[in-house]
């Protein structure tokens, strides 16, 4: 379809090596979370905080989530205690009173609808499917996912869909891209895994022996862990040529 390729060689100057299978991140790689989260925010829980000014209301959702999923990943609190200690907490913080389940659950419908391709995402997805074998790898819930996977229409561009929740294991976890690897049915050398999350995305994937690619299209420093990986993108067009020619 003639996209605009920017293939890059490797240091060495020499062409870099192709790929047959890719794993793909879903959130800030290919799907804009930040602004799904902030649209369904504002449709779902604002209307149920009266008289607190919205930005205010996301500005404090925002502190409340990040502390409860700090203390999710330090094991001191369930998933469950995760989706309805956040809302209790910003009920608490404004003084409200009202029914942090059924907070919760609006919240996750509304966030369930909303998807928004990153640019270029969709058409690099249209073209690398053709090249390559295509599997998407997010940590999420299973109903908020599927929803948003409906909402793109992207799910046929993949052979396989990985979702944590639905395979009870998480990136970073290498057992999560073994099984990337075997959904694929393609070895490790094989695979690509592309993601901004240095941690789940890029560590996670190295655990596996599986060569990374960090989608930053802020243009930041690497910040770890470890040293850089195989390759960095700015741009999802880069990916198209990373695809194993005339595979
Ligand atoms: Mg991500």
């Amino acid at each position: 379809m003639g996209l605009p390729l920017n293939v890059k060689a490797g240091n060495d100057g020499l062409p870099m090596k192709t790929f047959r299978g890719f794993l793909l991140d879903a959130d800030n790689t290919l799907l804009d979370y930040n602004r799904a989260e902030r649209e369904a925010f504002l449709q779902a829980v604002v209307p149920a905080l009266p008289g607190v000014p919205p930005e205010q209301a996301r500005l404090a959702y925002g502190r409340i989530n990040a502390e409860h999923w700090a203390r999710f990943e330090r094991g001191e609190i369930t998933a469950g205690q995760l989706k309805l200690g956040r809302f209790q907490a910003l009920l608490d913080s404004f003084g409200l009173q009202a029914d942090p389940a059924g907070l919760s659950r609006v919240y996750l419908e509304a966030l369930s609808a909303k998807a928004f391709f990153l640019p270029h995402a969709r058409e690099v997805l249209e073209e690398l499917s053709r090249q390559a074998a295509l599997c998407l790898i997010t940590n999420g819930l299973t109903l908020v996912q599927r929803g948003r996977i409906r909402a793109s229409g992207m799910g046929r561009f993949f052979s396989a869909i990985l979702i944590s929740e639905e395979v009870g294991i998480a990136k970073p976890d290498p057992g999560f891209f073994r099984l990337a690897s075997e959904a694929l049915a393609l070895p490790a050398s094989e695979l690509l895994c592309v993601g901004d999350n240095p941690t789940a995305d890029i560590g996670g994937a190295r655990g596996a022996g599986i060569a990374g690619c960090w989608y930053n299209p802020a243009g930041g420093a690497w910040p770890g862990p470890g040293d850089p990986p195989e390759r960095t993108i700015a741009d999802l067009r880069e990916l198209l040529g990373f695809a194993e020619p005339g595979a």
